[in-house]
């Protein structure tokens, strides 16, 4: 037995106030301390529940007071699980996630905690209510409800028992498509059937054919290692192979049997997805309706800023009529590319992005080595802040000696017009693949909130995986590495820039999901403005600046195919859309002849009749899509036509600039979850949000 005074004494995560000391932070620090707070928070759950009021403070405030803790305690924890892993941290943080998720349940669906929320909503103190806690109160109502708290005892049982069989049937959905995705592969032991495939292709696909010669013959000794150079290669369906498999492959067989494989992936055999759609959409349904609910696309919009579906359809029909001639021209490059080529046969969808490929080659072929040396991460910065000051008048100062997770880590200050400090923020910019997952993320390391009568200032932390700096050269970013610290950036500046006081609507808290990427694409719209792109290239051996026609072709770069793009991505929401609303699984259409009539609208190319791909559509059958893929485009809608103020404004005129960019910061980055998205953008747009933006950066206008 451990001493667990001791294990409680000196623990960094039981800290009440102030940044957290991530140098001292040890994996053996989590479990006394999570279990400690798991502990009292629960003695304190238990006496609110028996002396509840029906106020602001007896409720909403009380909650507060129970999630704070974990802010110092859990939020570390899970951040480090993604920036330092190892397997003591990943032991235990298993260990204790459960019992945080627990507990998370037991007080969302406490219904002491709910009625007394119900009777705040509909008693008298409901109208002393700012606007801001109004909309805080009702969001936690309907989650409440969402959840089935409000059913009679019956029906909650049922919701119960659909819940269950929703979550194995997508266990089972995903595991299947894992399964379907291993099952495949093709090797290549000829070098002509190699022929085109890139050296990256190359090495991945030999990794790939020695791993499972490996995995089949156990300890037996195995045969010729393949090397990149001379094969074996052996090419499968994740898309890391299949991708660059498709564009680069010149054997149209071997292109056709992949694509065939791919579109038909968990269709068949002992991973078979197909019975599972029209199971899992008559559960959504009749979930739906125990709600109160039309249909599961009613369910899903409750919470987000899409008023309803027709506004959603609206969407679609708008982007996808302006995007089909664009796609058929598109789709007529390819053919006259082809034949020139000496192809014969009719363009099928194996070749697609075999030819689209070539044609980017002729037209505009730069690669990320050409453009690195202009992006180093300290010029970046530099053109980040500045743009950043321009814009919402605040200043960036880094400060040293703040206790963190890897001596690579950065710390900065934000500064207000005034000059006071309103927020600061960590920036862990490398790729560290020992120990940091992949992609990129901000994290709200500590919210805006009211602490013992005085404001805590938000911190955001934002993670890329950047290039590191490789022997005496600094980090030299690749163009989309430049484009993703800004689109991290755009989610952290409505983190720190919020004035909301209330945790639950500050910052990003509160959020709607269709909205949340809204100033996050609005940043990166800066990555194609010349003066500020160019304000930020510089060689960083010589200085010089970007050359034009390198900065031409990034231009090109992001309208190719962009009618051909769009039309896909319209596909799988417009299907999804479909399949939750007004669609009958228990009718006589099949979800696969619904999708052939979404293809109809979006595809130029007929859609195959033996494809599959909704079996492998892990988004809206395994994930949190469902009735949602839209949201993609809605808030690229947003982000675009915000971007439009500052065109309209004029670009040039950086008084204008100025001006707008204080509506921005007023409006969507300071109010935050505090007012509904819609409300918001008007207030900063002074309409409703066009589409017309979006599709004019995408050249399709
Ligand atoms: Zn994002």
């Amino acid at each position: 037995m451990s001493d667990t005074t001791s294990e409680l004494a000196d623990n960094p995560l039981l800290a009440t106030e102030g940044l957290p000391d991530f140098a001292r932070i040890e994996p053996s620090h989590v479990v006394p301390a999570v279990r400690h707070l798991l502990a009292t928070s629960l003695e304190r759950l238990e006496a609110l529940e028996a002396n509840i009021q029906p106020t602001w403070e007896g409720v909403i405030e009380a909650l507060e007071g129970l999630d704070r803790p974990f802010e110092h305690a859990w939020q570390p924890v899970s951040h480090l699980f993604g920036v330092k892993n190892s397997p003591e941290l990943r032991e235990a943080y298993e260990t204790v996630l459960g019992e945080i998720v627990e507990f998370g349940l037991r007080a969302s669906q406490s219904e002491p905690i709910y009625r007394a929320i119900k009777e705040l909503r509909d008693g008298e103190v409901w109208n002393t209510l700012s606007p801001t806690r109004k909309r805080i109160v009702e969001k936690k109502l309907l989650d409440a409800e969402l959840s089935g708290i409000a059913l009679s005892e019956s029906d909650r049982e049922r919701f119960n028992e659909i819940a269950g069989e929703l979550s194995q049937l997508s266990t089972d959905f995903s595991n299947h498509v894992l399964d379907a995705t291993k099952a495949f592969s093709l090797v290549i032991e000829d070098p002509q059937d190699a022929e085109g495939l890139p050296s990256s292709l190359r090495q991945l696909a030999a990794q790939s054919y020695n791993e499972s010669q490996q995995q089949e013959e156990g300890g037996e000794e195995s045969a010729a290692e393949a090397t990149p150079e001379s094969g074996p290669w052996r090419i499968t369906l994740d898309h890391p192979s299949f991708g660059p498999f498709l564009q680069h492959c010149c054997n149209r067989n071997l292109r056709e049997r992949v694509y065939r494989a791919f579109i038909t992936r968990a269709a068949e055999g002992e991973f078979d997805n197909s019975d599972s759609i029209p199971k899992i959409l008559s559960l959504r349904v009749e979930k739906a309706k125990l709600l109160g609910y039309e249909d599961f696309a009613a369910v899903s919009l409750a919470t987000k800023m899409a008023e309803n579906v027709a506004a959603v359809e609206q969407m679609f029909e708008t982007l996808r009529s302006a995007s089909w001639n664009s796609a058929v021209q598109d789709l007529d490059d390819l053919k006259q590319l082809a034949t020139a080529s000496g192809c014969e046969e009719p363009l099928a969808h194996w070749d697609v992005a075999f030819w689209a490929e070539r044609l980017r080659e002729t037209r505009f072929d730069f690669t990320d080595e050409q453009l690195r040396p202009y992006f180093s991460l300290e010029r970046v910065l530099d053109g980040l802040f500045s743009l950043v000051n321009r814009l919402f008048g605040i200043t960036v100062e880094s400060v040293a000696d703040v206790s963190v997770w890897n001596d690579d880590v950065r710390f900065f200050n934000i500064h207000n017009e005034a000059g006071e400090h309103v927020a600061s923020f960590y920036l862990d910019p490398y790729s560290r693949p020992e120990n940091k997952r992949g992609g990129a993320w901000m994290d709200e390391c500590l919210s805006r909130r009211i602490v013992d009568g005085s404001v805590q200032l938000p911190v955001a932390q934002l993670v890329c995986n950047s290039t590191p700096p490789v022997g005496d050269k600094p980090s030299l970013m690749t163009f989309r590495e430049v484009e993703t610290l800004f689109h991290e950036f755009g989610h952290g500046l409505q983190h720190m820039l919020t004035t909301v006081d209330e945790a639950d609507a500050s910052g990003i808290s509160g959020v709607e999901w269709d909205a949340v990427e809204l100033p996050s694409q609005f940043m990166e719209n800066w990555c194609y403005h010349k003066p500020t792109l160019l304000g930020m290239a510089a060689h960083f051996e010589t200085g010089e600046p970007l050359p034009d026609d390198l900065f031409q072709k990034i231009l090109a770069a992001r309208t190719y195919r962009a009618g051909s793009m769009m039309l896909r991505q319209l596909l799988f929401g417009m299907t999804d859309m479909a399949l939750h609303h007004g669609y009958d699984p228990d009718g006589d259409e099949t979800v696969f002849s619904l999708h052939e009539r979404m293809a109809e609208k979006t595809s130029v190319l007929p859609m195959r009749a033996e494809d599959r791909t909704l079996c492998a559509f892990q988004h809206i059958f395994a994930g949190g899509y469902c009735a949602g893929y839209y949201s993609y485009k809605w808030a690229e809608v947003l982000s675009a036509d915000a971007f439009g103020a500052f065109e309209d404004a004029g670009l040039d005129n950086e008084r204008a600039v100025s001006e707008t960019g204080r509506q921005f910061r007023d409006t969507i980055l300071s109010a935050g979850g505090g007012r509904h998205p819609m409300e918001l953008f008007k207030a900063f747009r002074g309409r409703e949000p066009s589409p017309e933006a979006l599709l004019r950066h995408n050249g399709l206008s």
